[in-house]
């Protein structure tokens, strides 16, 4: 089985659109979705997020929700799947983000391999 990895120089995962997140209600509190709100910009971007080269500008201090190992441990696909369900939620952010084609995409799946 593959084993996930976050790469470098991605932040795919790091744009919000809450709305399209319902599956988060039962996971996340008020206090939660208001540091989210609090983080997002206008945009969608995380304020967090170093644009230039998209790194964690807090990622020591980075919420308990970022920290994908440990909040993935909360979704049922992760405890059913394991490492198969981080790789396609990282897909997806990848693909929407920078496309199915991209270099970041590419980089991403030789990481995995
Ligand atoms: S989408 Fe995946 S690889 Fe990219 S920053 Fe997020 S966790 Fe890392
Ligand atoms: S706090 Fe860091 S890891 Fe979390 S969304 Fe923002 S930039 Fe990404």
């Amino acid at each position: 089985m593959k084993t996930w990895s976050c790469i470098e120089n991605c932040g795919a995962c790091c744009k919000f659109d809450l709305d399209e997140r319902s599956d988060l209600n039962d996971k996340l509190t008020n206090k939660d979705f208001e540091l989210i709100k609090s983080m997002t910009s206008k945009d969608g971007w995380c304020k967090n997020l170093d644009r230039t080269n998209k790194k964690c500008m807090i990622y020591e201090d980075r919420p308990h929700f970022c920290r994908v190992k440990h909040f993935s441990v909360l979704f049922k696909d992760y405890l059913k799947n394991g490492d198969k369900f981080l790789i396609d939620c990282c897909k997806q952010h990848i693909s929407s983000i920078y496309g199915k084609k991209s270099e970041v995409m590419k980089k991403f799946i030789l990481e995995i391999q």
